[in-house]
């Protein structure tokens, strides 16, 4: 498994390639970019090139490589959130990173350290490993992943060599599931529609889950389309928060719910200004997306796709109760539809 293991993402793996043979690994990079494209993958594998010591790194034969595939190498460390955690504390960073740091690798020319879900990471912790950053040490790689960059604090994020993973394009994903699912299995074409180009999602999520999900995300932007006096906030508010559900899982369908409308809206936008020359998501339901398009307008669905981010943000950063985000969402994005239509 090397580089060709890791599809759609050449200008990234470019870089690292790059990095690699010039000799010249920064101390510290930040893989960021949709969930489920490669971006952890791709981490382990520059991890295991960083360690190896075959000709053409990752060579998959050396001692090194084959330590960093069974899990065993010590100078590489992947920090997570302590069990029953949903942050990384300062402490974990104390321990795990900094202390270490400071510290010879064991046996390979360089320690490398993983932070894979690097948005976890409280403030402190992040103060704690900027020390890190500010004193880079050639024996110390940090690489930081994570899907959105802006939980991380602006002087972590300039330290590091940025590395941005895209959404994957339907041929590749369709190209990966219908290597990793088999003939036969479920329904490809299907799957890369509703994972919207992520093959964590693709992999981990049956169809009907995921269509479920986009039919209640159709029917609220339906809704929310309708001509003025039509439509009714009361009965949106309703919609969005079956979507959202409550408890603890709550936080987390809301996002799904917002990742699905940013989606839907994204391809409602292609298909007023470039039916053309970008691929749309959600191919089999173009007609009624286009439909909802012309009673949009472009002004509006751009400043949707600004007010759903926004919401995602807020969802995201935990400091918002998700109901209330949804129910503020549901006004703010009816005025992003025009009146008069
Ligand atoms: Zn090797």
């Amino acid at each position: 498994m090397g580089w060709e293991s890791i599809r759609g993402q050449d200008a990234a793996l470019d870089l690292l390639r790059r990095d690699l043979s010039s000799g010249q690994a920064a101390g510290a990079y930040l893989f960021y970019g949709p969930d489920g494209v490669g971006k952890a993958s791709a981490a382990r594998l520059f991890a295991r090139a960083l360690q190896c010591a075959g000709e053409a790194p990752p060579c998959g034969g050396c001692a090194a490589c084959g330590k960093v595939l069974a899990n065993a190498h010590p100078d590489l460390v992947s920090i997570a959130p302590a069990a029953g955690s949903r942050s990384i504390k300062a402490e974990e960073i104390r321990e795990e990173v900094i202390r270490r740091a400071h510290q010879r690798p064991n046996e390979g020319m360089r320690q490398v350290f993983i932070i894979e879900d690097a948005h976890l990471l409280t403030r402190v912790s992040q103060n704690a490993l900027l020390k890190t950053l500010e004193e880079p040490n050639a024996a110390t790689v940090l690489i930081l992943v994570t899907p959105n960059l802006h939980t991380l604090l602006p002087t972590i994020i300039s330290r590091c060599r940025r590395l941005r993973f895209q959404a994957l394009s339907r041929a590749d994903l369709a190209a990966i599931l219908e290597e990793r699912l088999g003939e036969g299995g479920a329904d490809v074409d299907k799957l890369v529609s509703l994972s919207m180009g992520r093959l964590g999602v693709a992999m981990t999520s049956d169809v009907e889950a995921l269509s479920e999900r986009r039919d209640g995300a159709m029917r609220f932007l339906e809704e929310l389309s309708a001509p003025p006096g039509r439509a009714d906030e009361v009965t949106l508010i309703t919609l969005a928060s079956e979507r959202a559900g409550s408890g603890a899982s709550g936080r987390n369908e809301t996002i799904l719910f917002l990742e699905m409308l940013r989606g839907l809206l994204r391809d409602i936008l292609i298909t007023r200004e470039a039916p053309e020359a970008i691929d749309l998501w959600h191919t089999d339901i173009r007609a009624a997306l286009a439909a909802m398009g012309e009673r949009w307008g472009s002004a509006g669905l751009t400043r949707a796709l600004e007010r759903v981010g926004e919401a995602m943000r807020d969802v995201d950063g935990g400091n918002t109760n998700p109901s209330l985000t949804l129910e503020t969402l549901v006004y703010s994005l009816r005025e992003t539809v025009p009146a008069g239509v």
